[in-house]
Parts: C-alpha cells; structure tokens; sequence
C-alpha cells in the first residue's frame, strides 16, 4: 500500500497556522513511509471562498518548506484537486444514497428549523433534525423537486445504537446514533458540505491516512456510515490536538495572531515556526527541542505524537527563533534580513513617502520605526483626544477591523475608500475618526501617511495592530462585540 495523506484547507480568509500544523505532520507522515502528500482546496462554502486566499494559501505553505505532491496548482493523476471543480462526483454520489434509502430530501424551511432548534434546547435536548421529512411519499417528493421547490439531501443515520471507531492516536471512541444528526449532504443550492464531499474525495484519491484537527471526532460516525453505505475502506484516522491559547481556548486571532503572514512579517524564520509547530503535537525520542523538517521525518512515530491541549506560546516560539537566528553564519543572518524586509524592492515602497520628508539621512530611521519594526508601546493615555471619548475609539476601531477583515484588495486607494465610506456611514468627521487609527497602526498621532503605511505593514500586520490597540483600550467584553457587530450591521444593510 503506498501511503496517501493530504491537507484540505477552505480558502476562506487568512492563511491559518492551524493548516500549516496539518500539513507538516500530513507531508512528514507521507514523507516517512515514502508515500505521497496531497494538498486539496476544500471550497464547497461558495459564499466564504475566494480564489485569493486559495492562492495566499499556496504562498504561505511554501514559504514554509511544506511542498505537496499533488495539488490544484500543479496537477496530478487524482485531479481536480479543488472540490468546486468536482461537482458531479459529489451529484451522482449523492444520487445513489437517495436511490438505496441511505439519504433523503429535505424540504423543511429555514422557520421550521429555527423552531423546531429553540424548542430542543428549551427541553435541554441537543438540537437535531427531527426526521419530519423521512417518511414523505415517493409521489409527493417527486412533485415538489419537479415543481422546483427548495430542498436539500440529508444523511439517514440509526434511531439506535451506537458507532465506535478507531482513532489512530486516542484508540476506540463510541457515540451513540441518538446524538448524531442526520446531516445534510447536499445543500439547496447543489453544493455538497464538507461531510459527503470529504469522503468522496478522501476515497477516489486513495488517501489512506487522514491526520486532522480534534474538532472532526464528532463527524466521524456520519463518515463511516458514509463509507458503509458506499461499501468503501476507511482510511486510518488520527486527530491532532487543536492550537490553543494560553486560557485553554482554541487559538483565535482574538487571542493570538493565527495567519502565516503575520508571522513571516515580523521575521520569525520559517524553519523555526515549523520546528515549533511540530513541538505542538509531537516530541523527538530524545526530547530535544530543536530539529529539522528531515529530523522529524527520520524520527516520527505516531506513539509519540500527544493528544494534549498544546498552547501557542509566543514567548517560547520567540526564543525558539531567537536560537535559530543566532545559528546563522553571517552571511546568512544578512541574507534572512535581506529576504525579510531589507531589500531594494521592499524599501522602494518607502522611498515616496520618506524622500521628500528627509532632511539628513539620519532623520530616516525614526520616520520608517513603526514601519520596518514593532509599534510603540500604546496605552489608554495614547487615545485621548477632544472630540473622541474611549467608547468612540473603540467602536471606530472594532468597525475598522471588521471592514478590514473582508477587504481583498489591500492597497493605499482601496483602503482610504473602504474607510471614508465607513466614516461616512458612522457619522464621523474623517480627522477624527483616523485618529485612534493613527494611534493603533503607528503608535503615534503624527506619523508617514496612514494609508500608505497600512498599505506598506500588509493586512495581518495592520489589523494585528487594531486588535492590540482595541486591547490597549480595556478590551470588548462578549457583549460588547456583540453590540457592535449588530450596530456594524446595521451601518451595512
Ligand atoms: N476543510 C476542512 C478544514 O478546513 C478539512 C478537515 C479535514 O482535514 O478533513 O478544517
């Protein structure tokens, strides 16, 4: 048997660390027996995908070392490798579960569903599709699809009983039929969802070894009576425990900075973000701290790999790259600094806001601080102004953020309109509304352009930046958030 294994990211915003995480032990996996890794783009979420995170996804994962043996963007004998482009495997599939009684439409509206969930949870049950549509007449359902009404496919699972699994890393889990859902499979606009169409494609590409995120545990018996009904062979499945923060809670951009990018822009050497990753859910027979990607291929065996809640800490991740730069010839310290950001290309970015500003060459550095290295310590006192309270800061900042978190074409003109549009629609003077912008990007009230220097930090940087002044000011408590995001919807609709 050759060992298959792959990666299935959804392009769906930033390049995550969690998929980083999942690609290397899924490359070294492959690498280990001699087998070969697959990256797959998982886009059935049409509202959410974009072909430009797909493509950040690519960047990201290579500038880590990680390369796959098979992909959208370099073809392969199992292709296409992009679930959008695999519609009709998913289509007929489906078809046959409905043929054989394992699958069945749906047509309960959204209502129903909204009400038949708040009765469930106000009786304490879990909520759960309730089987109304289950027994529905052959005739009666041939008439409604035909006539064009909204409907979707759902799994049919058993009234009891329960199904117990192996689990590569954690041995055998059960769960009970009772508290699996009768899941849809294909929604009401064609689209399978993540559940039919992970295991369609996990099979028809031979993946024999599925290593993923621990959130998955609870669907396995929704995919293994997917591959009974289809009469395939499971893959071996391993759950890998999720990135957490420092409180025990999956690792949240709230919290911690999850994008690859953010990382590669403040200079954390791609070797050693993949050294501490593999920390993350694993450890040498020897226990040693630092290795390489080969090192952890020679080594890795699944014994060793933890079923731990690992936390992402970024005092330990610094002083792991703070091990690595200090191994560097240098030659090679220059080149990194080279490649990082002082490079000809990188500063000709510079050169327009900073040429006509100088007076003495020793006057640039100051100007380019916050630009080319971390921000200024900010606090409450940084955030006073006349016309601007704390509540209006922050509100500034948490809509600022959320158009940023949806901006695709970060560049200075895009920016400046996304953001005069939301001063417009807050009822807030310009001048004032950049200033508690100002503050959080650059530390300063005065300082080079703001959208050019947004433009020049990049996206993860820049909202980073937002997060941490948003912290500076004391934070947004679950309600708040949620008040302001009802009040950011409200600015939109
Ligand atoms: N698209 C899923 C995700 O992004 C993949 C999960 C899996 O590996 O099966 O989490």
């Amino acid at each position: 048997m050759t060992v298959r294994t792959r990666v299935a990211p959804s392009p769906t915003g930033d390049p995550h660390l969690g998929t980083a995480y999942m690609a290397l032990f899924n490359c070294a996996f492959a690498k280990k027996h001699g087998g070969q890794f697959v990256l797959r783009i998982e886009d059935t979420d049409q509202a959410r995908s974009t072909t430009e995170s797909e493509q950040v996804i690519f960047d990201a994962l290579r500038w880590m070392g990680l390369e796959w043996d098979e992909g959208p963007d370099i073809g392969g004998p199992y292709g296409p490798y992009r679930q959008s482009d695999r519609l009709d495997h998913y289509t007929k599939h489906a078809a046959e579960l409905v043929e054989r009684g394992q699958a069945f439409h749906c047509f309960c509206s959204t209502a129903r569903l909204a009400e038949l969930r708040r009765a469930q949870q106000s009786a304490g049950e879990t909520p759960r599709y309730d089987g109304h549509c289950l027994g529905m007449d052959e005739s009666d359902k041939v008439r409604r699809v035909e006539s064009g009404e909204a409907h979707v496919i759902r799994l049919r699972v058993p009234d009891d009983g329960e199904c117990t699994f192996e689990d590569g890393l954690r041995g055998a889990i059960t769960i009970p039929w009772q508290q699996v859902d009768m899941q849809v499979l294909v929604k009401s606009d064609g689209y399978p969802t993540y559940h039919l169409a992970v295991v369609v494609d996990d099979h028809q590409m031979d993946i024999t070894h599925v290593l993923r995120g621990e959130e998955w545990i609870s669907s396995v018996p929704k995919h293994v009576l997917l591959y009974q009904y289809f009469g395939w062979d499971m893959p071996s499945h391993y759950h890998l425990p999720l990135l957490r923060n420092s409180d025990q809670t999956k690792m949240s951009k709230r919290r911690n900075p999850t994008s690859i990018n953010y990382y590669q822009r403040c200079g954390y050497l791609p070797e050693a973000l993949l050294n501490y990753l593999a920390l993350m859910g694993w450890s040498m027979p020897d226990e040693r701290e630092i290795f390489g990607f080969d090192e952890m291929v020679e080594a890795l065996d699944v014994d060793r790999m933890s079923t731990g809640a690992p936390v992402f800490d970024t005092e330990k991740l610094n002083w792991l790259n703070g091990q690595y730069i200090r191994g560097l010839s240098s030659s090679a310290f220059m080149d990194r600094v080279a490649d990082w950001a002082i490079n000809r290309a990188r500063l000709e970015e510079l050169v327009p806001l900073i040429q006509e500003r100088t007076e003495r060459f020793i006057d640039l550095l100051p100007q380019v601080d916050y630009l080319l290295g971390e921000r200024a310590e900010i606090t409450r006192a940084s955030f006073v102004h006349k016309g601007l309270g704390e509540s209006d800061c922050l509100r500034i900042l948490d809509h600022v953020l959320r158009t940023l978190e949806r901006t695709r074409v970060w560049q200075r003109d895009d920016l400046f309109e996304e953001l005069k549009s939301l001063a417009e629609a807050m009822d807030v003077k310009f001048r004032d509304f950049l200033f508690p912008l100002f503050v959080a990007v650059s530390g300063r009230e005065i300082s080079l352009p703001l959208f050019d220097s947004m433009a020049f930090l990049g996206s993860d940087l820049t909202r980073t930046r937002i997060r941490t002044a948003i912290d500076a000011l004391g934070g947004l408590s679950k309600k708040e958030t949620r008040r302001l995001e009802r009040a950011f919807q409200e600015l939109d609709g």
